[in-house]
């Protein structure tokens, strides 16, 4: 029986990785009835919303999606799709693997790292008060009374909120995953010297949870700015990161520039019995309709897809093909090449063809 998945587009350059990837997915022989829905601005072209009700039931009802990036209008109501896409559905777990490929440049070889990264609060929870409103000239006094501390009256104010539940969901999941994935050590990072209420009860939860996987799972503490440094340094010292919303968005980047940029990292919004697969990359509008940006970073949240729905022989016959167009370096876009203006540079549906070659 056909496997029903949920399928947007995205915007931008969204449209064109998205085929892609679902054409290599196709490939495995593994048979998918693709429900086809819309978010971001072409949802708001034709049904007057950036997230329609239809998109969110889908997902509801198949468990599973795939989407191109979303454009994040600038202005307006609208904070961003995909963050409320994540709050929406409780997607509260963001996976995102960071392996080295051969063939791809990279500062290093033999990283295998994942990033676990809070998803639903910290500092994304959307609460902010603009400066000079009346409300936050409110909450500014309120602060002041509570707290024996001055804020400047022209502040705007973001709040950061971090619980224990969803700290403690998180932590689990880290450990889980670990477990699951024969992973070997957890790294809670955070800024807990500084924010003690909020990093602090995170770590104090991961520490919990740590202690009931003790001698399964080895459990280590770093502050973020460290770790930034760390990671550029010695990657090959980390195995699973766990950190809160923000941190995790940050260091994803960072480590996605270990493995040869955003092109090649993939990613996975995860619930209870839900998950929603995209690359870390964003819309790269700039390029959209020139058949010209990297696919892999979308056909690898495929990979991720795969192994998620139990399909783990094509998973791996996939993620083997995208290994030997990589290591060959002849139909790759542009990025992958040694000067990205090589005009033999392959396209976005070419590579995904040379990938699809590769599975046959
Ligand atoms: P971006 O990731 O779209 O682009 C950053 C840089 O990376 C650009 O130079 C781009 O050309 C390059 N790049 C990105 N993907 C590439 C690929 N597949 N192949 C080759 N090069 C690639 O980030 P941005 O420009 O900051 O954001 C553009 C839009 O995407 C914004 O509206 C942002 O909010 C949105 N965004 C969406 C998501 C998502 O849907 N999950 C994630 C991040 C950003």
């Amino acid at each position: 029986m056909a496997y029903k998945i949920t399928f947007i587009p995205g915007d931008g350059t969204g449209p064109e990785i998205a085929e892609a990837a679902r054409r290599c997915i196709e490939a495995t022989g593994v048979k998918i009835d693709w429900d086809e829905k819309y978010a971001g601005e072409e949802a708001q072209a034709k049904y007057g919303s950036l997230l329609p009700e239809a998109t969110i039931a889908s997902i509801k009802k198949n468990k599973v999606a795939i989407k191109g990036p979303i454009t994040t209008p600038i202005g307006g109501g609208f904070r961003s799709v995909n963050v409320a896409l994540r709050q929406t559905l409780d997607l509260y777990a963001c996976v995102r693997p960071v392996k080295y490929y051969p063939g791809v440049k990279s500062f290093y070889k033999d990283i295998d790292l994942v990033i676990i990264r809070e998803n639903s609060e910290d500092l994304y929870a959307g609460i902010e008060f603009e400066e000079g409103a009346p409300e936050t000239r409110k909450l500014i006094k309120e602060i002041e009374g509570f707290s024996n501390k001055t804020v400047r009256p022209d502040s705007g104010i973001s709040i950061k909120p971090i619980s224990k539940s969803a700290s403690e969901k998180i932590a689990r999941f880290a450990f889980e995953y670990a477990l699951i994935n024969n992973r070997k050590k957890v790294t809670c990072i955070t800024k807990a010297n500084i924010m003690k209420f909020t990093d602090g009860l995170f770590l104090k939860i991961a520490r919990e949870i740590a202690a009931s996987y003790e001698g399964k799972i080895a459990f280590e503490e770093a502050l973020v700015d460290n770790m930034a440094m760390q990671l550029v340094q010695k990657p090959l010292n980390y195995d699973c990161l766990l950190l809160p919303n923000l941190y995790g968005d940050i260091l994803s980047d960072l480590c996605a520039g270990l493995v040869g940029g955003l092109g090649v990292a993939p990613g996975a919004n995860v619930g209870d019995g839900m998950a929603v697969f995209e690359p870390v990359h964003g819309s790269a509008p700039k390029y959209k309709g020139m058949n010209r940006v990297n696919p892999t970073a979308m056909i690898l949240s495929g990979v991720l897809m795969l192994r998620y729905i139990k399909e783990g022989a094509a998973a791996d016959r996939l993620e083997k093909a995208v290994k030997e167009v990589l290591t060959e370096g002849i139909s790759v876009t542009y990025d992958l090449k040694p000067d990205p203006k090589d005009p033999t540079a392959a396209g976005t549906k070419e590579m995904a063809d040379a990938i699809i070659k590769k599975l046959k």
